[in-house]
């Protein structure tokens, strides 16, 4: 199987021509082998345009949202970003492109373990990861010049927005268990500004701020 033209006609084909521009991002998706975050029997699918199953009734995000979401964080290289939903590790991987450092939260014990075994065999060593309710963000470690959310919110968790470096973003799914819209809303010193970006489904964000389990 080569995984390489599977990745470059990705990249072309889901990302390029639907209008991802960051160069970054585009090198980012380049570099990182995304069949190796999901299970084997998965592998040769692993570059097609959809979310994959990774288990504990999770998924893999599809490539386009997880581009979408990173190129609307703005990264440049030396920030430190928060990532609610670890998940297989993927979109974790491409932020450790991206960034100078990432921190990353996931409630799922047994995904977290997968993850980070990947994410130490390719060496992501900007990485650090916890298990918790990221609802709650990561108070420590802010604020932070990024926070992206990767599951489906009913609100917008007011934590997060407290954690986040003023002129910097948060993007998060927000609507209901069966879709959502994508934000993107800034920090600015008067307060904050949202924008829309698209439609969209994703698994559902389950914590204080998020969906009871
Ligand atoms: N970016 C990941 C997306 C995984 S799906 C990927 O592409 O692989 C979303 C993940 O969010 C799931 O793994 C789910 O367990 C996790 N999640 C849901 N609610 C959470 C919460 N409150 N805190 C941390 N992780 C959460």
């Amino acid at each position: 199987m080569d995984f390489n033209a599977f990745r470059e006609k990705m990249v072309l084909r889901q990302l390029v021509d639907r209008g991802i521009k960051d160069q970054r991002v585009i090198s980012a998706f380049l570099k990182v082998p995304r069949h190796l975050f999901v299970e084997e029997a998965l592998r040769e699918r692993a570059y097609g345009d959809y979310p994959l199953p990774i288990g504990m009734n999770q998924t893999i995000s599809q490539p386009y949202m997880v581009a979408l979401m990173c190129e609307l964080l703005e990264l440049k290289g030396n920030e430190k970003v928060l990532e609610i939903g670890t998940g297989s590790g993927y979109e974790t991987a491409i932020l450790a492109e991206l960034a100078e450092r990432v921190f990353s939260i996931e409630r799922i014990d047994s995904l977290m373990q997968t993850s980070r075994s990947v994410l130490d065999s390719l060496k992501y060593n900007n990485v650090v990861t916890k298990v918790a309710d990221g609802t709650y963000g990561w108070r420590e470690e802010s604020p932070f010049d990024g926070i992206v959310v990767t599951a489906a919110s009913p609100k917008i968790p007011t934590r997060l927005l407290s954690q986040l470096a003023v002129n910097r973003h948060l993007v998060i799914p927000k609507g209901d268990a069966f879709s959502q819209m994508l934000y993107k809303i800034t920090k600015t010193d008067k307060g904050f500004d949202t924008k829309d970006i698209t439609g969209c489904v994703f698994v559902k964000l389950i914590g204080k701020d998020g969906w009871e389990n």
